[in-house]
């Protein structure tokens, strides 16, 4: 394949004072210079393997499903022939594939391609899952953790494609970030930039995750968010329409019953939901403070509850910030929906190919 003649600008090459014009422009010319692409999505229970564009078109998409006792060789046996799939069900080869994008969960090292301690499978340390899939391939393979690769598939595919300075939130199961300042993707030191989730809004707050306290995450997290709420109806007794939502037992309340029951108007899921906002809205403040965004996407909380989270966000978010900087600062929902996981991983793609040059 022909280099086209003007390049997208690159999230990770860019210099300081892109011109936007030119994103665009090429954006266009993109469609002209079709290259294919293959995406992993390595998830929390599943992995997504799909064939797409480098204008966002996702062709096809397999799934296998991982479980925490699964060896990495039964594993990659088995992303193997969903990738094969993939590739037939969309009516091209790997030959025609220019480069292979891995979006995964944290904590990994993008440089040397290695998976560090994946947190749903507790028996693998240290997987070099670049070098493994390049061994089944023969492709040049790029991995990026699911907060950046989100990123950057909002950078390339978004509604607001090409912003320069921009972060995306996953506000999900757990709070991570992936950052571009300037057109450029932060990874920081070691690549551990982005790590909102557990910057520190209280140090008398409640123990996170990570084993510190306060943190961002331990506030908006719904997997903390959740196992709070079960534990305080279960232990204070409280009376919520949370427990009719979930059939009396409180162990299977969950964060879409409790978006539910703030609706609703329960009293204690409406204060619960109150102080979730708050903290997510001093979150976002200080990262606006910081970094001057243009632009701030929320994942998934964001997506499925839309106005419940928006609303009172942006109403509480003027006390954590300046009025020139929030009003500089678009912040919306992810524009990707259902499409963000296989995105994110052809976007560690074809951002690997603009970084190396060879698109
Ligand atoms: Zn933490």
């Amino acid at each position: 394949m022909t280099s086209p003649p003007l390049r997208r600008q690159s999230p990770l090459t860019s210099n300081s004072s892109p011109d936007p014009f030119l994103f665009e422009f090429s954006h266009e010319i993109g469609h002209f210079y079709l290259m294919h692409l293959l995406g992993i999505d390595i998830g929390g229970t599943k992995t997504a393997a799909c064939v797409g564009t480098n204008d966002g078109e996702v062709l096809a998409s397999q799934r296998i499903s991982m479980s925490a006792s699964d060896s990495i060789e039964d594993y990659c046996g088995r992303l193997e022939e969903a990738c094969s799939l993939a590739l037939s069900e969309s009516g091209t080869n790997i030959e025609s594939v220019q480069a292979i994008g891995i979006s995964a969960p944290g904590p990994l090292d993008p440089r040397t391609g290695i998976l560090i301690s994946p947190p749903n499978n507790p028996g693998w340390h240290n997987v070099p899952i670049v070098t493994l899939v390049q061994k089944l391939f023969d492709k040049p393979v790029y991995l990026e953790n699911d907060a950046n690769a989100a990123a950057l598939a909002e950078y390339w595919f978004g509604d607001y494609h090409g912003t320069q300075n921009m972060a995306y939130l996953t506000f999900s199961t757990g709070m991570g970030a992936g950052i571009i300042a300037n057109g450029r993707l932060i990874q920081g030191a070691n690549a551990m930039a982005g790590e909102i989730g557990h910057h520190t809004l209280d140090p008398n707050g409640p123990k996170c995750a990570c084993g510190r306290f306060g943190c961002m995450e331990a506030y908006v997290g719904g997997r903390t968010v959740t196992e709070r709420i079960r534990e305080r109806v279960t232990t204070a007794n409280i009376s919520t329409s949370m427990l009719e939502l979930a059939a009396g037992d409180p162990a299977k309340i969950d964060h879409r019953m409790f978006a539910q029951a703030t609706r609703d108007g329960d009293a204690f899921a409406v204060a619960a939901w109150d102080e979730m906002i708050e903290h997510l809205a001093m979150g976002v403040g200080n990262l606006i403070m910081i970094l001057n965004p243009e632009l701030i996407l929320l994942g998934t909380i964001a997506v499925h509850e839309g106005d419940l989270v928006m609303k009172p966000l942006m109403e509480k978010i003027r006390k954590y910030t300046w009025s020139w900087s929030l009003d500089a600062c678009r912040i919306a929902p992810s524009t990707l929906g259902p499409r963000l996981a296989n995105l994110a991983a052809l976007a560690a793609a074809l951002t690997g190919c603009v970084q190396e040059g060879s698109f």
